[in-house]
């Protein structure tokens, strides 16, 4: 483990400067450049989902405190607002340097709070990573427009500045990724930034600040609050802060969104999932199979992308014999085991929540192909996993199909052709991604034509786009407008000011007109 390695206890005095050397298991806040302990009386246990270990704690930062960081926020902005673009991008330029130096201690710290394999949380803050690599090219991103000589003499040219202060509210599933949606882009458009780590893997968003103030970055662009549901509440009703980035569940994004639009600020919030596969007869099995295996399983199906339900047009059975021999030769242990293919689920609660939907869908009339439930990994034993799940003959009025399970559980259901597949995905609330196996072009045109997801995969099993796009999402799953980074992205954290100057000889003189100015 490496000095991150927040199981190893690395706090020290209240005074240190850097969070961590110490010794405490109590995670400090940022604000204003310096790690500080809250004054809090009230803590959250951090668990290591695999061992039940108290990794560390986090305060439920007090009104106080959290006003402190708003104001750093803001004191913080003016002069990084007027910081050069090529200075804000160089900061990034760094921080990816110091990422990639130290992506082993980050993953290891992702594995110890979240549970994820090695290799997993190294994809975890390897697709954030991009983020900030993309955040290096913001100059040309946050270009204006320019039309010239719009009426004789004038012009008119549109700038995109910065909002002010903004915040993110992170979920636990990416640890390191989803923080790094946030604020790279919003720091490099020139805004400041008030991030609120999920209260069960904060490492990784400390070990990310301390890096990006490493890289350069000024003391008050980023700031951290830990906590739960009050600092929450806190940042929707705060009248410094301007916009705020949430990803996570249903129940808190729609929660957020009304309470911070309410106050008039700008809300993008990405949220639950229930992301579909459809195989088609013509499909290549093996990969397929293997695709489905490791979007459903992997991570142990805690991805918003995780594919949770296949739908197979024409016979599922052969595939479903398929699926679970491959399932089967799954390993679940925890994350740190080299040979670990899925580790545990995030919580005891979350254990249950899955445990209780794989239930109802047995009640119901699933068949249940491969049962994990009451899995017992050696060494492991107090871990709350959960081994590879199989329900078969899975209808769309079943609660196991309504609700989002977020666990290592695959519904497989059937459909007599490819209408009806597209009309079950379609029907389902949430519309996140969804992924079509087939060697036909016409029935996957027809697919990524007619389906109402955010992103479509063309036998690509988790098509989650590199940052030059955006990260999508419809209906339940996506609430606002602008989307995570990309061109969407940028435009969420800045506004757009247009400027009309004159510059003519105006010595002749024209008179004066009160008539609405009209292009001459
Ligand atoms: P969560 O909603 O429980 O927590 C997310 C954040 O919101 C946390 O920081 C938490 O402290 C806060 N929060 C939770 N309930 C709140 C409430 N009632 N009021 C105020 N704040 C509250 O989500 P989670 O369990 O951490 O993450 C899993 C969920 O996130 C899943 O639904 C998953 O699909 C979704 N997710 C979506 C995407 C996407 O891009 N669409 C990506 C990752 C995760």
């Amino acid at each position: 483990p490496g000095i991150f390695a927040l199981a190893n206890h690395h706090f020290s005095v209240a005074t240190e400067s850097s969070w961590k050397h110490r010794t405490s298991l109590r995670v400090p806040n940022l604000i204003g450049g310096s790690f500080v302990d809250s004054q809090s009386s009230e803590f959250v246990d951090v668990i290591n989902p695999a061992t039940q270990e108290v990794v560390s704690q986090i305060p439920l930062t007090t009104d106080k405190e959290f006003k402190s960081a708003v104001s750093a926020a803001k004191e913080a902005f003016p002069s990084w607002k007027n910081t050069p673009i090529t200075t804000r991008q160089r900061v990034m330029l760094k921080f990816q340097e110091l990422i990639r130096k130290n992506m082993d201690k980050l993953a290891f710290n992702v594995t110890t709070e979240q549970g994820k394999t090695l290799k997993d949380a190294q994809g975890d803050v390897f697709r954030g990573l991009e983020v900030v690599e993309h955040a290096c090219g913001m100059a040309t991103l946050q270009m204006g427009e320019y039309v010239s000589n719009v009426s004789n003499g004038i012009d008119t040219y549109s700038l995109r500045e910065p909002l002010g202060v903004c915040a993110g509210i992170c979920p636990f599933n990416f640890p390191a990724m989803i923080p790094l949606w946030m604020f790279p882009v919003a720091a490099t458009c020139g805004n400041t930034f008030i991030l609120k780590p999920s209260e069960k893997d904060p490492g990784a968003s400390m070990m990310l600040a301390e890096l990006a103030m490493e890289a350069g970055l000024p003391d008050g662009v980023l700031n951290i609050v830990h906590g739960t549901h009050d600092v929450v509440n806190a940042i929707c009703d705060d009248d410094d802060i301007r916009a705020i980035s949430f990803v996570g569940s249903n129940t808190a994004g729609m929660h957020i969104y009304s309470r911070a639009s309410a106050k008039g600020k700008r809300v993008q919030s990405n949220m639950g999932a229930k992301n579909h596969g459809v195989v088609m007869t013509d499909a290549n099995i093996d990969s397929t199979i293997n695709a489905l295996v490791a979007a459903g399983f992997g991570a142990a199906g805690q991805r918003c992308m995780a594919l949770s339900t296949v739908v197979f047009v024409g016979d599922s059975k052969p595939w479903e014999e398929k699926l679970l021999e491959r399932a089967k030769t799954l390993k679940v242990s925890a994350g740190t085991e080299p040979d670990a293919d899925l580790g545990p689920v995030i919580s005891k609660q979350a254990k249950e929540r899955v445990c209780r939907l794989v239930q109802s869908g047995v009640d119901s009339g699933a068949k249940l192909l491969l049962d994990g439930r009451d899995i017992v990994v050696p060494g492991y034993e107090k871990g709350n996993f959960v081994g590879p799940t199989i329900l078969s003959g899975v209808t769309p009025d079943m609660e196991c199909y309504k609700e989002e399970i977020f666990g290592p559980v695959l519904l497989c259901m059937q459909a007599n052709s490819l209408d009806e597949a597209i009309n079950i995905v379609n029907q389902n609330k949430y519309g996140n991604g969804a992924a079509i196996f087939t060697t036909s072009g016409v029935a996957a045109r027809k697919f990524q034509t007619e389906i109402e997801s955010g992103q479509i995969g063309i036998n690509v099993p988790i098509p989650v786009p590199l940052p030059f796009f955006s990260f999508t999402g419809s209906k339940a799953s996506f609430t606002g407008d602008l989307n995570f980074y990309g061109k969407a992205g940028v435009q969420f954290y800045t506004q757009i000011k247009t400027v009309t100057q004159q510059w003519k000889d105006l010595s002749g003189g024209s008179g004066v007109s009160l008539a609405m100015p009209t292009s001459q």
